[in-house]
């Protein structure tokens, strides 16, 4: 039995700088990863998304060519090129983590399936190691509903979409939320006819009602087609592709297209770790229950990023990293909890979000007043020819703190930060309006924006 102070398990967002961090103390450190270096974000999530997002939108922009004075003729798109475009963008990250954490003194790299054998040991490929801590970093998978006819038909998820290099004739997407979204625009700019299929009433159902229906019309603008209240219920083979079932009010219960993309949500890897021989308590979806400071409920064992629950992004799977790691080196007590909630939808124009949405704080019962502001007046935004979209900006009014925002526009993946940055300074959002911006720029309209505040009709 091999005897290390620290053993990881998992190589996504977190894993490998908690990895180097113990290395870097000087502490026997193994690292175990059971497929691709770098995990999800890197392999089949972020990195290949926006990197296809890219490509995606240079075509949009090439078939725009007359509205900005250059002629283009006919834009195809190659899907070999853009394949391999991805797959070298995604490769050098996925190159660099292995490459890095090969080289790291006192960290030993595995290969090999981790499961515990017991609260301080795990066993990889026949070999057993043995530490007073582990932490779990096993990511998650695309979710794939069970449902008559799934294991009859070829269907793709975000991890198998990637080796495609054609392209779909007709792509139908399962799933109007964020990895559904993106890869939906991105599809119909290469050229194919796309149809998302929703159960719920609206597009991304945990945004507020404005964002998700302005996203849908700039979507239905570009010639994707939408059916929401529609639940997709049955996969069949059908001679030229998949037909699709849906329990629905409107529209033909079944639908048939070329290839069909399960966008139905995550499940977290955890069903074949041996937790149960750790003893390590999951919730009733699978997720491994942690406190504030990421430590599950067994002493010496930790779990961070998707696996527990309590993030589903890079940034937060980082996050928990440095919560963890400045918790356990410079007894810093940092907490989830202080963290604010903030992501982005990669669709064009995206959505930058942090905080609370309007309908939660509504729901709070707190006073607030609300902003909102269109693109189509942001100077900025119709110098570029990109005017769809809108900013919405949520405030105390006791505190005058900012509670949250929705930038739904040109740049607004970049504009909210500054919005986050001064709702963690905890400082008023007079702050924003008293610093002088950048012309021409899209953030040079907060202050503007702001100045629009009202009491929540
Ligand atoms: C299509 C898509 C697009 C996304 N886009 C974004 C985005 O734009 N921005 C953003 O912030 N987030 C995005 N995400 C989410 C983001 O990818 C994840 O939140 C992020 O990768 C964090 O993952 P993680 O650190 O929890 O683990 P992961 O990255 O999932 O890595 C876990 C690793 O553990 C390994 N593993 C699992 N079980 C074992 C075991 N038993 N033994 C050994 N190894 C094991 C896996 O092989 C994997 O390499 C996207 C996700 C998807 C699916």
């Amino acid at each position: 039995m091999r005897h290390f102070d620290a053993i990881v398990i998992g190589t996504g967002q977190a894993g490998p700088s908690l990895a180097a961090r113990f290395a870097a103390a000087g502490m026997a450190v193994a690292i175990i990863e059971r497929h691709k270096f770098g995990g999800t974000c890197v392999n089949t999530g972020c990195i290949p998304t926006k990197t296809l997002v890219a490509s995606a939108y240079a075509a949009h922009v090439a078939r725009r060519g007359t509205e900005y004075g250059f002629v283009t003729g006919d834009v195809r798109v190659d899907m070999k090129r853009v394949k391999a475009r991805k797959d070298a963008v995604s490769g050098r990250s996925n190159k660099g983590i292995e490459e890095w954490l090969r080289g790291l003194k006192n960290c030993t790299v595995l290969q090999g399936h981790a499961r515990f054998q017991s609260s301080h040991t795990v066993v990889v490929n026949d070999e057993v190691l043995q530490a007073d801590q582990i932490f779990i970093n096993v990511g998650g998978r695309a979710t794939v509903p069970a449902m008559p006819g799934i294991h009859d038909v070829p269907f793709l998820t975000n991890s198998s979409i990637m080796d495609i290099d054609f392209l779909p004739e007709h792509l139908v997407i399962v799933g109007g939320s964020y990895v559904g979204l993106e890869f939906a625009q991105m599809y119909r700019r290469f050229g194919s006819e796309v149809t998302i299929i929703e159960m719920g009433p609206r597009l991304i159902g945990r945004e507020d009602e404005d964002v998700s229906q302005s996203v849908r019309e700039f979507l239905e603008l570009e010639g994707i087609q939408i059916r929401l209240n529609a639940k997709c219920i049955s996969l069949a083979k059908r001679e030229r592709g998949i037909a699709v079932g849906m329990e629905c009010d409107e529209g033909p219960p079944d639908l048939s297209g070329s290839h069909v993309l399960l966008a139905v949500g995550r499940t977290p890897n955890t069903n074949d770790l041996g937790l149960d021989r750790a003893g390590v308590a999951t919730d009733q979806r699978g997720y491994i229950v942690v406190d504030d400071q990421l430590q599950t409920n067994v002493p010496g064992i930790w779990a961070l990023g998707d696996c527990n629950g309590r993030g589903a992004f890079t940034h937060t799977s980082y996050n928990d990293y440095e919560i963890v790691a400045d918790n356990l080196f410079n007894a810093d007590h940092r907490r989830v909890s202080d963290r604010i909630q903030t992501y982005a939808l990669y669709t064009d124009p995206p959505l930058g979000r942090c905080g609370m949405t309007d309908a939660e704080i509504r729901k709070s019962g707190r006073a607030a007043l609300v902003a909102k502001y269109p693109m189509i007046r942001v100077s900025r935004a119709f110098e570029k020819g990109e005017t769809q979209g809108f900013m919405k900006i949520c405030v105390d009014t006791e505190t005058k703190q900012i509670l949250g925002a929705a930038i739904l526009g040109t740049g607004g993946d970049e504009v909210v930060h500054i919005l986050l940055d001064v709702m963690y300074a905890k400082a008023p959002y007079t702050v924003v309006q008293r610093a002088m911006h950048i012309h021409p720029t899209v953030a040079e309209y907060l202050p503007t924006v702001l100045s629009k505040l009202e009491p929540f009709a």
